[in-house]
């Protein structure tokens, strides 16, 4: 039977539940596609194919659209482009920059703090950040969810001083709404589990992620949630990331909301600057979005090109402090292995 011709829907009116896996399979894997798109030549940019190869190229297509075209020096394209200095030897930069070897409490749940507990859900994202510590870490084997959740759910049922879980990976949420709930379902027989954070870039590169499935999965759970998104620059903001942020926030009307926090890495070349810092903590809170942590960069091998000294990076952090009302202003952290929370550098 031929159905009755019917107009194709647009696709801003009608994006089915589970449209945005589509844009994830469609997201630029290609460095000289990259180029391409944002007309650059080659030759003004040194590519690495030894780094594309340790750590692939994935950009969704909507992040690259806010890239601008021609710019070499585009804070967006920096964070995503694999480059020559990548492979250069630099003392001090190892594998597991963070200790998390060490950290692990069970499979896929890392434990390092008090009434906290990380779970790694996933090893996927959607960006692939050229600075990120995990460049280099077996998150793909190192999941909860890839051997089901079972024995990450009984690492944080017997340990009672857990009331916070934290949803990261990789990206919590390129996990399907159904397997995020089934999870869910079971943090939720444990009785001293008081709220849920989710850890996420998704907002940011993929905003169609933030579907009615998703909203309606945020709306029904029995805790006050938090997401932390990072985003590090202003332009990574549009009326697509606004609108996503807005029907996140709305989805926790059971608990005022959801608190919408932002976390940044101080990277060179990307936001080392005081005006770049500044609008991203304004442009940020225009989409409902609060400053939490400006991290300095973990000393990951291949990022060390991107490394702000710390006294530049307290600086920048006082002239913020001069600048923002308070609210606006973000932590300037850093990861130590073996510390009982971040350090608080100011
Ligand atoms: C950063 C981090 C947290 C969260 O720390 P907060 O200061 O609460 O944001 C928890 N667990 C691990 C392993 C972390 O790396
Ligand atoms: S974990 Fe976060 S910073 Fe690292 S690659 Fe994924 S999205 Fe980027």
């Amino acid at each position: 039977m031929i159905p009755a011709a019917s107009p194709a829907p647009h696709p801003r009116d009608a994006a089915p539940s589970g449209d945005w896996r589509r844009l994830w399979r469609e997201a630029v894997r290609d460095p000289r596609e990259l180029l391409t798109l944002l007309g650059l030549d080659e030759a003004a940019l040194r590519i690495s194919d030894a780094a594309a190869a340790q750590f692939p190229v994935r950009v969704p297509r909507g992040f690259v659209a806010r890239m601008r075209a021609g710019d070499p020096h585009d804070p967006l394209l920096r964070q995503v482009l694999p480059l020559d200095v990548e492979m250069q030897p630099a003392p001090g930069f190892a594998l597991d920059a963070v200790g998390d070897a060490a950290a692990r409490a069970g499979h896929g749940v890392i434990r390092k703090y008090r009434g906290r507990a990380l779970l790694i859900t996933t090893g996927s994202c959607a960006v692939h950040c050229r600075y990120c510590f995990r460049r280099h870490f077996p998150y793909a084997e190192e999941t909860a969810a890839a051997g089901g959740w079972q024995e990450a759910l009984d690492a944080l049922r017997a340990d009672h001083d857990v009331s916070e879980v934290i949803l990261s990976g990789g990206d919590p949420l390129s996990l399907a709404t159904a397997k995020l709930a089934e999870l869910t379902t079971q943090l939720a027989d444990i009785p001293h589990i008081r709220r849920l954070r989710i850890h996420t870039r998704l907002p940011i590169v993929l905003p169609e992620r933030i579907d009615d499935e998703l909203t309606t999965w945020l709306g029904s759970l029995p805790w006050p949630v938090a997401v932390v998104v990072h985003a590090n620059h202003a332009n990574e903001f549009d009326a697509d990331v606004d609108a996503a942020m807005a029907r996140l926030r709305d989805a926790g009307r059971a608990f005022g909301g959801i608190a919408l926090l932002n976390q940044a890495v101080l990277l060179r070349g990307v936001n080392d600057s005081i005006e770049a810092l500044t609008a991203l903590c304004e442009r940020g809170y225009e989409a409902g979005v609060l400053p939490y942590y400006l991290h300095q960069l973990d000393r990951v091998q291949g990022a060390a090109h991107f490394e702000i000294p710390d006294s530049q990076a307290l600086a920048l952090h006082a002239e913020l402090v001069s600048r923002l009302p308070g609210y606006l202003v973000p932590r300037l952290v850093r990861e130590v292995a073996g510390d009982a929370s971040k350090r608080r550098l100011a």
